[in-house]
């Protein structure tokens, strides 16, 4: 007999039946929340958790200034891209004006997979080639040619065996954990680089390199220093280009840097932005010098209906200026700071945690059964993400182990807010899980 229909007021089950499985949520039996305000979420009952996770509210949940914008532009006009008007010309010489020279060539698109998918294409057009390195444990979108270059096994077991044969890989440059730890890890970026240039000797043609500058979805692991340089100028010695992909860590959450790539002291050829880009609304982007851009003209089409219209593009603009205005990127380093301080200190209590990596609002808590072995604390890491929800924070897992904590809150995230995250992540550590 066929299953009985869900009961109009079971959301879970109603989104089960009507979505695919693949689609997964927060938590077995998750809070439904129905509102937002700065780094606070409220569930059906009125209960309020801290949101600890979501980078995609950058500049916090329900954000009045981004309401009313949005809400006057749609009594104004909305449509799509190729009509003239305003919103995209500002918009596109805003965000330009973040990065540094020559990148100053713009592409609107609506998500973080278009953006790393056209920069890709940007890449093998302007190359004539067709061939990518990409670092492992990545994730970069769900796209045909992003899904390609994702090789982060938590998303899909089988993605390293599975890559099309112009995807070629480095290791994950993580000094933490991987084949070079602590001091040994300065070889990581030599060894990418006489990849590439072995790569290219045995004939393949590279069209481009990406990576994230900060490997957020591995959870947030600074690149050695110099890294990005090595690997960059050995990309670029073969004729390939340097792609950044900036959807998680760009836009002010650093800290110290505005864009993840100013941490390494390089400018990419190719950079791909989104999730806090529309603080929600769907919003990517790829910054590129006018050359590149001219070359994919040849050889390649490029139209989004949504990307740029005149809604995302004031959403756009009205998320740059709330950045600057209520001066989110400092935020980020002060209370990114302290936070991270803190975190540090439990380690030095709590034998389960392992390190504390990134930096800003953009941090990942490593938990580890065995601090020589590294044992990843897998389980462990599950339930005190359900523990720490029992308790009012949302956190969530990371890395292909599933044993970082992913610390990427709205930026406004207040000090009092970071404490409750750290003493309650203290009592779970102190109590049990
Ligand atoms: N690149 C990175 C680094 C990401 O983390 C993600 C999303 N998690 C994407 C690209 C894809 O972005 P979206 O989900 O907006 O398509």
């Amino acid at each position: 007999a066929p299953a009985p229909a869900p009961s109009p007021d079971d959301a879970l089950a109603r989104r089960g039946a009507a979505l695919a499985e693949v689609q997964e949520h927060y938590y077995a039996d998750p809070p439904r929340i129905e509102r937002g305000w700065r780094e606070l979420l409220i569930d059906l009952d009125g209960r309020v958790y801290l949101d600890m996770v979501n980078n995609v509210a950058a500049v916090g949940h329900a954000h009045p200034r981004i309401a009313e914008a949005a809400n006057h532009q749609l009594h104004l006009l909305n449509t799509n891209s190729r009509f003239h008007y305003g919103a995209i010309a500002d918009y596109a010489e805003r965000l330009a004006a973040t990065l540094p020279d020559p990148l100053d060539t713009v592409f609107l698109v609506n998500s973080g997979s278009e953006a790393a998918d056209l920069a890709l294409r940007l890449a093998m057009a302007a190359t004539g080639r067709s061939d990518i390195v990409a670092m492992r444990e990545a994730y970069h979108g769900w796209t045909f040619a992003s899904d390609a270059v994702s090789t982060s096994i938590a998303d899909n077991p089988n993605a390293l065996a599975t890559r099309p044969a112009w995807v070629h890989t480095v290791d994950a440059a993580n000094s933490y954990r991987g084949s070079r730890r602590g001091a040994d890890a300065a070889a990581y970026g030599p060894e990418a680089a006489a990849h590439v240039r072995h790569l290219a000797d045995e004939g393949v043609e590279i069209a481009g390199f990406i990576c994230e500058a900060i490997a957020g979805n591995a959870g947030g692991i600074v690149l050695p220093d110099g890294y990005l340089a090595e690997v960059y100028a050995a990309v670029r010695e073969v004729g390939g280009l340097a792609i950044a992909d900036e959807v998680q860590v760009g836009l002010g959450r650093l800290g110290e840097w505005f864009w993840g790539f100013e941490q390494q002291g390089v400018v990419p050829d190719i950079v791909a932005v989104a999730k806090s880009l529309g603080a929600g609304f769907p919003l990517g982007a790829v910054v590129t010098t006018r050359e590149i851009a001219d070359r994919y003209r040849t050889q390649g089409y490029f139209f989004s209906s949504t990307g740029g219209s005149p809604l995302s593009s004031v959403i756009g603009s009205t998320v740059l200026e709330i950045i600057r205005d209520e001066h989110l990127q400092h935020n980020a380093q002060e209370v990114g700071a302290r936070l991270k301080g803190r975190l540090e200190e439990l380690g030095t209590r709590h034998p389960l945690v392992g390190t504390v990596h990134g930096a800003g609002l953009y941090l990942g808590l490593e938990l580890v059964r065995d601090r020589e072995t590294l044992e990843p604390a897998t389980e462990e890491t599950a339930a005190i993400c359900e523990r720490l929800r029992e308790l009012g924070v949302i956190m969530q897992p990371t890395g292909d182990h599933q044993n970082v904590l992913k610390i990427k809150p709205p930026l406004c995230l207040s000090q009092g807010s970071a404490d409750y995250f750290v003493d309650m992540l203290d009592r779970v550590l102190s109590t049990g899980w």
